[in-house]
């Protein structure tokens, strides 16, 4: 299979890559489309993002959607063989304070597709399949474009934050950040 892989500043290449084999609880997904990020575009430009240094190569892309292909094994909870699927791209933890508080999405020991945060780099989705945890899948509606479910996980994070931020009816906003 290809996968488009970072190998530091303006190092990104199409490579030929071993078909992952999930693992227990997870789920081979053939991936379909993926929203580019502004953060895969500082690993490109900058090979990092802020704190975070390439220190390997790296898949790049965390918002994916695809399609569900296998599980790694038999009875694992999710969506079925065939189904369309945006693929959350955060694994919390489950045992931080935060996690523990239902703050999933602030979890401090997190793991993001696509990302140096942490060492060996947890890889993307920028690959014709990635194996993922089942938990992180997320049936699409049916009728929905998958060019443009691959919009969901920003358009989440833009939901959330208009949220916290309470009613903005007839607010001054800022709107920070063009996203993919
Ligand atoms: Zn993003
Ligand atoms: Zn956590």
């Amino acid at each position: 299979m290809r996968g488009c892989v970072i190998h530091g500043a303006g190092d990104l290449r199409v490579e030929e890559l071993p078909v992952p084999r999930p693992g227990p609880g997870e789920a081979l997904v053939a991936v379909d489309y993926g929203g580019v990020c502004g953060s895969d575009l500082h690993y490109w430009r900058h090979g990092g993002v802020g704190d975070f240094r390439l220190r390997e190569p790296m898949l790049l892309g965390h918002e994916v959607v695809g399609t569900v292909v296998a599980y790694g094994s038999p009875g694992t909870p999710g969506p079925g063989i065939g189904t369309p699927v945006a693929v959350h791209p955060a694994t919390p933890c489950g045992v931080c304070p935060e996690c523990v508080d239902g703050r999933r999405n602030v979890c401090r020991d997190t793991r993001y597709l696509g990302s140096a945060a942490r060492f060996p780099h947890v890889q993307g989705g920028f690959a014709s399949r990635i194996a993922v945890p089942a938990a992180q899948l997320r049936a699409l509606p049916s009728g929905l474009d998958p060019r443009r479910a691959a919009l969901a996980e920003p358009l989440a994070v833009a939901l959330h934050a208009a949220g916290r931020a309470g009613d903005l009816t007839g607010r001054h906003v800022l709107v920070t950040g063009a996203g993919p």
